[in-house]
């Protein structure tokens, strides 16, 4: 097994469960670091709920994934931890995290369980090579050359690369003549071609954030919470269409300002501000609509001049304002760097594999977890990914 992180430690556990003899080995100093950053500390192992609503939350490998999702549900994930003794409990969104809140109970439940199960674990030994020979395999480490029967790569992606992930896997799979989908950057801030260094900071609640491709097709359409950075926006419902947009080129995006309210609504809630305070200069009458810094950018972009008193503003000048509130848009310039991304999107293509991770191209050949073209949306759904597929590659191993 290559990798001790979500997927190599769960795939570890279930093949010596199943009695096979399993090597672990992971580079870094001890296994799951990147377990330990998830859920901000506290990870979000899994979503409860039913496979067919889970698989809407997934982005890519819906069809490949299906039957190890029904084969380990996130019902069986909760089982399993509870197995290994922490208590779970369930949040908003059916989003599980240990009762503790820690994610180091997560992976002390999984370290203690490989040391009960008597894996060889190997600690601080990087895998550089992975050979065929005619029935076996070669695993070659600075120190070791490992001799095995099956190999899996659970090397994760590229995302977040001081916690071990740098795409090691990509690398292995090239070598046994796999394509590699572009790996991208999934659940990361989105970067704009507009200047919105003035915006920084600003956090938006109940505004709506749409994708639109370059025929001007929706993408995608996200309500809820979003927040300006120097040169982009982040926040919820940006990681999510993040994950939507970064496998298309010349997106452009749009921000209703207002969506409980219809153009017409707003037009009259305007009208009726400006008739009130007529002798007041715009940007003091639109500022009980919108905060400071993010009044005087629409004010902007909307073509207005802010000091102008409001009984001057023309019919077709509050139509604009009206537009830019209900549409102001941005064009996508990139995806924040691979160091922001919660997850990466792309990987080993699907098309080289078996629905239990197994290569078409070498027999006794796996690959596992975040390293596969697989990724869904925030809540659970990409460690249950993990743990699906680490489990339906090992009772594949164990059949055989
Ligand atoms: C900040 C952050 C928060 C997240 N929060 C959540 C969350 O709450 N819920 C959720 O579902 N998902 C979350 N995720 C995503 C989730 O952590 C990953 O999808 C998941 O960890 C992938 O598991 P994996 O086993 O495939 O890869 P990893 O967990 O990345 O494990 C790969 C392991 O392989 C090792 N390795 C790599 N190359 C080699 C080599 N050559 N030799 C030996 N070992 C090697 C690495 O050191 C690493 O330990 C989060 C991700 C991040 C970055």
């Amino acid at each position: 097994m290559v990798g001790a992180g979500a997927a190599g430690a769960v795939a570890s556990i279930f093949l010596a469960r199943g009695g096979a003899d399993v090597v672990l080995v992971e580079k870094n100093e001890k296994i799951g670091k990147k377990l330990y950053i998830t859920g901000k500390g506290r990870c979000n192992l899994t979503n409860d709920c039913e496979v067919q609503e889970f698989l809407k939350n997934v982005v890519h490998g819906e069809k490949f994934l299906r039957s190890a999702l029904y084969s380990f549900t996130p019902q069986d994930t909760m089982e399993l931890f509870e197995g290994l003794g922490v208590p779970l409990m369930t949040e908003r969104g059916n989003r599980v995290f240990p009762l503790s809140e820690k994610s180091s109970d997560i992976i002390r439940a999984l370290a203690n369980e490989i040391v009960n199960l008597g894996i060889d674990l190997k600690l601080n030994t990087e895998v550089k090579e992975i050979r065929k020979k005619s029935d076996s395999f070669e695993v070659l480490t600075p120190w070791d050359k490992i001799v095995c029967d099956k190999v899996v790569v659970a090397t994760g992606g590229i995302s977040y690369a001081s916690t071990g992930s740098t795409g090691d896997g990509y690398k292995f799979a090239k070598g046994f003549g796999h394509d590699i989908v572009e790996p991208k950057q999934a659940l990361c801030p989105l970067i704009v071609a507009e200047n919105v260094s003035s915006l920084q900071g600003i956090s938006l609640k109940n505004v709506s954030l749409s994708a639109y491709d370059e025929n001007g097709k929706v993408i995608c359409s996200e309500f809820g919470e979003m927040m300006f950075t120097d040169r982009g926006i982040t926040g919820p419902i940006v990681l999510t269409t993040s994950s939507l947009v970064n496998r298309k080129s010349k997106v452009k995006l749009s921000v209703d300002l207002k969506p409980a309210l219809d153009e017409k609504t707003l037009g009259a809630r305007i009208l009726r501000d400006f008739d009130e305070r007529k002798n007041q200069d715009l940007k003091n009458v639109t500022r009980a609509l919108l905060p400071e810094r993010l009044n005087l950018y629409v004010l902007k972009c909307a073509g207005l001049k802010e000091s102008k008193k409001v009984n001057e503003v023309t019919k077709e000048e509050r139509k604009a304002l009206v537009d830019t509130v209900k549409d102001l848009q941005f064009t996508l310039s990139g995806l924040a760097p691979f160091t922001e991304a919660v997850v990466t999107s792309g990987g080993v293509s699907l098309k080289d594999l078996k629905p239990t991770g197994e290569s078409r191209l070498a027999n006794g050949l796996y690959f596992v977890g975040e390293t596969v073209d697989i990724d869904a949306l925030t809540g659970g759904f990409n460690l249950q990914l993990a743990f699906a597929t680490a489990v339906a590659c090992a009772r594949d191993i164990l059949k055989a």
